[in-house]
């Protein structure tokens, strides 16, 4: 059957998966490592109110500084960390990261501070997870609501009731909630009244379209939504005055972007809090 598609098409494929298959075996065995050997590192990207650019937060971005193969992107290793099942592992190794890091800057951060962590919607499916971050808060002393967590919606409909219980136990360390993306996944809109949840982030593509000025009807009834639930809104991606200045006669109560800055190693994020200079 692999004849009938032509010479040239076997072996196009051939290649491919070959090329795939070798990529894949290698991270998945390097992920592991890679923990091991410390080579994930978070960057931390700031979270401003949008009407007075005060630093409220930062959200911790994954970066893997690879032996061979140098810096490789987030987008590049979660869904293959997601697809073996080692994002478990990995959001946890990386939580413990960013926990170290509180611990570090403690004593040093505005009140309030909160630093988000991006984690996969499979810990929803277990306790274990409320125990490890319940762990984490004990053992590095940090702040009631210093971490936060953000996930993407679809995980959290597909197990709500064990979710809530989950996000319940979250709470007693003053753990807050971010759905992620806000827009881009299927959007049950009948469950985001039932999800324990308290920020949603609207997603970049939403606020790319504010950029001509006119009407923006999505971002407006996005608005309306969360302010109905009571949720506050983060708006992500905004990389223009143009958008910054639109957010503004919104409701939209906070943002971040390239605009304000890029997430960066942690020492640079700090010294861009407490000057607002890139160092
Ligand atoms: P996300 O959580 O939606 O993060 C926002 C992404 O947009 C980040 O990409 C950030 O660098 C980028 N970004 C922020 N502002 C702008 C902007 O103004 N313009 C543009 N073009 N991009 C902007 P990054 O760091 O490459 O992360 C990609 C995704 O990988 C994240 O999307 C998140 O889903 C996932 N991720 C990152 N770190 C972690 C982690 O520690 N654990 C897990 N499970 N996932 C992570
Ligand atoms: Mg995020
Ligand atoms: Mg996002
Ligand atoms: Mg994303």
């Amino acid at each position: 059957q692999a004849k009938s598609l032509g010479r040239g098409k076997v072996q196009f494929f051939n290649d491919t998966m070959r090329q795939k298959l070798k990529g894949a075996a290698l991270l998945e065995s390097d992920i592991q490592s890679g923990m091991n050997k410390h080579e994930f590192a978070l960057f931390y990207q700031p979270i401003f109110t949008i009407q007075t650019g005060e630093i409220i937060g930062f959200e911790a971005l994954v970066r893997w500084h690879h032996p061979e193969r140098g810096f490789i992107s987030p987008a590049d290793f979660i869904p293959l960390a997601e697809e073996t099942g080692q994002i478990l592992a990995l959001d946890l190794h990386i939580l413990e990261l960013a926990a170290k890091q509180l611990r570090l800057w403690h004593g040093t951060l505005p009140k309030d501070f909160k630093v988000t962590v991006n984690v996969s919607s499979k810990h929803f499916s277990t306790l274990e997870f409320a125990d490890f971050i319940q762990r984490l808060y004990f053992e590095y002393k940090l702040p009631l609501g210093s971490l936060c967590i953000e996930i993407t919606e679809s995980g959290l409909i597909e197990n709500l009731s064990l979710a809530t219980e989950i996000i319940e136990k979250l709470k007693t360390c003053g753990v807050k909630l971010c759905l992620d993306d806000f827009g881009t996944g299927y959007s049950a809109l009948g469950y985001l009244h039932q999800l324990p949840i308290h920020i949603l982030k609207i997603d970049k593509s939403f606020i790319d379209n504010l950029n001509c000025g006119e009407n923006h009807p999505l971002v407006d009834a996005i608005l309306t939504l969360a302010s109905a639930l009571e949720f506050d809104v983060v708006a992500e991606g905004i990389e223009t005055q143009t958008q910054l200045d639109v957010l503004k006669q919104t409701k939209c109560q906070y943002g971040q972007g390239f605009l304000v800055a890029k997430p960066m190693p942690a020492k640079q994020a700090f010294t861009f809090l407490t000057t607002g200079k890139l160092s």
